[in-house]
């Protein structure tokens, strides 16, 4: 298992994974857990339990010798397997083997610009990534990695080397705990190393009241893109899609309105940035 990438999904054509059309690349696993994680099945890796092997009506999931053995050909995308699991898996992550998933993207090659690691927290699975991006920079396709922001620069210096562009999450400024479920992590310094090396290509910020304090995480991202006015900042308004309805519950009163949106948008561009998206 070390030896492959643990695939919760392959969109094989996006246009919203990064710029120009991708192959968009999801990973298993995850180092944190956001309130509003809207693929919240990729955080775990699945533990075997076989509680889902009941709830798939079409027989697609299997427990062979204690292992979880999931049949994509029988797989109707019902996801009745992913709501009833209780760890935030899915029996339908995919191993591959770094030479096997190039051979994949060779097959798109002429229709994209580029791949997108996103997941999960591709920076997890750090080796088999750099293996990867050396197979697939020859190409003349780009690599792309969409990252939480919370990892040690200290231990990715040569995934940083090899990757072209970070999609840069900045979740809060302040203590990441009631947010993300882990105490004490930070993501400025690493963007501020990244953007010195001009390897961020968009910063992005997902507002929920209460949560985080959605004012001093712009004005705070703003003034370190003030000398990088080419990064885009796209601030974004939570959403409740793929939330459980327990996580729905927990963040219902806190969803920030337009019109507190488009406030935080025009604080970032008062504060000097040229490239401020939003989405509501
Ligand atoms: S998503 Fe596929 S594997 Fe999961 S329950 Fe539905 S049919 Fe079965
Ligand atoms: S996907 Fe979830 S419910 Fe199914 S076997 Fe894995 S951990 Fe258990």
């Amino acid at each position: 298992m070390e030896n492959k990438l643990i695939i919760n999904q392959i969109i094989p054509f996006s246009n919203v994974d990064g710029s120009g059309n991708r192959c968009a690349i999801f990973l298993q696993g995850c180092n944190i857990s956001c309130i509003y994680c809207h693929n919240p099945e990729t955080i775990n890796y699945c533990n075997d339990c076989g509680n889902c092997v009941n709830a798939c009506k079409y027989d697609a999931i299997h427990l062979v010798k204690s292992r979880i053995q999931y049949d994509k050909k029988l797989c109707t995308s019902c996801n009745a397997c992913i709501s009833i699991c209780p760890y935030n898996s899915s029996p339908k992550a995919i191993l591959y083997n770094v030479a096997e998933l190039t051979e994949l993207i060779k097959q798109y090659k002429p229709f994209i610009r580029g791949i997108t690691i996103s997941g999960g927290e591709p920076t997890l699975q750090k080796h088999l990534i750099i293996d990867l991006f050396n197979r697939i920079k020859p190409l003349g396709l780009t690599c792309t990695i969409d990252t939480n922001g919370f990892f040690d620069i200290n231990e990715m210096e040569d995934l940083i080397n090899i990757t072209d562009k970070f999609l840069f999450d900045v979740k809060t400024v302040d203590d990441s705990f009631k947010l993300c479920g882990v105490a004490n992590l930070s993501s400025l310094a690493t963007l501020e190393y990244l953007l010195k090396k001009n390897k961020i290509e968009e910063v992005r910020t997902v507002v929920l009241n209460s949560y985080m304090d959605g004012k001093k995480t712009v004005e705070k991202v703003a003034q370190l893109l003030l000398n990088h006015l080419e990064v885009t900042y796209k601030i974004i308004k939570v959403h409740t899609l793929g939330l459980s309805k327990q996580r729905q519950n927990k963040i219902n009163d806190f969803i920030p309105s337009d019109e507190e949106i488009l406030e935080l948008v025009q604080i970032a561009k008062d504060l000097g940035l040229k490239k401020v998206e939003y989405v509501l």
